[in-house]
């Protein structure tokens, strides 16, 4: 077991797609055994859709500073996001940052062509298409500053798979651009391990941009389970730690009033 590790992304009933109190989001962690756990409820910006509206600061905020203080003995809580970013609503992005506080902001790519790339999205549009676009996005997101961690940096695979298998070395060009990008701007990766549960039963990013993202000097890196659920807090930690120490990681990262905090890995 490794020492006391950080979930750095996980979702309450203050996403729209979850519906679990942070208590018990945060009790699970305990018990798994997290020092530190970051919550990052959705925040869509999208006006199409039905999410956007939902997210509610005052009474997220308010629910993770009780835990915050009824649990300080036992663990250390942080107020994340986890804002959905697409190329033409990066304005909106900087404005929703500008009105709330956060230690710790996750910019993720899920939707292409204004939908999320799900089954249905493959079933429209070649595979080919999906991939290059959501790269797209993902470059220009990296070319932005608001943002501390770029979220699962190759989600498209999740339901990409099971139409084309998603190869990252395929885009290896792409994703040298991004992470040059983010490196340089001082930002980071996660290691999101809900992939090893989900269809492609990889882990977001895969071994390979991991390993890009280390070789070109890539530091800041922070786990996450991507849990809409008490169950899978802290979801395959071990076997995410063991992959990063592989690729060359000594520790991981959880993030204080949007600084970076390194923990070592031990045993
Ligand atoms: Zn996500
Ligand atoms: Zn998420």
């Amino acid at each position: 077991m490794y020492n006391k590790l950080a979930d750095c992304h996980i979702h309450t009933e203050f996403s729209w797609d979850a519906k679990h109190p942070v208590e018990e989001m945060l009790l699970s962690g305990i018990d798994k055994g997290l020092g530190y756990m970051c919550f990052t409820d959705h925040k869509d910006l999208d006006p199409n859709f039905e999410g956007t509206s939902y997210y509610d600061d005052s009474a997220y905020t308010d629910s993770v500073n009780a835990v915050q203080k009824k649990y300080s003995d036992k663990i250390e809580v942080f107020k994340g996001i986890e804002l959905d970013c697409q190329i033409e609503l990066m304005k909106d992005a900087r404005d929703f940052l500008d009105t709330y506080s956060f230690d710790y902001v996750l910019a993720s790519v899920h939707v292409v062509r204004h939908e999320f790339t799900d089954a249905e999205l493959f079933y429209k549009y070649p595979p080919e298409l999906i991939y290059r676009e959501y790269l797209d996005e993902v470059l220009a997101l990296s070319q932005t500053e608001f943002f501390d961690i770029l979220g699962h940096a190759d989600y498209v695979k999740r339901f990409g798979d099971s139409f084309l298998k998603f190869d990252p070395q395929a885009y290896g060009e792409m994703y040298e651009k991004i992470l040059k990008n983010i490196i340089a701007g001082g930002k980071g990766i996660e290691l999101n391990c809900s992939g090893w549960r989900h269809d492609p039963e990889e882990c977001y990013p895969s071994e390979f941009i991991l390993t890009m993202y280390k070789k070109l000097g890539g530091e800041l890196i922070t786990l996450g389970s991507d849990a809409h659920n008490p169950h899978v807090v802290a979801y395959s930690f071990e076997r995410g730690a063991e992959l990063l120490r592989k690729v060359g990681f000594d520790g991981v990262y959880y993030f204080r009033e949007r600084k970076p905090v390194k923990i070592k890995f031990e045993r």
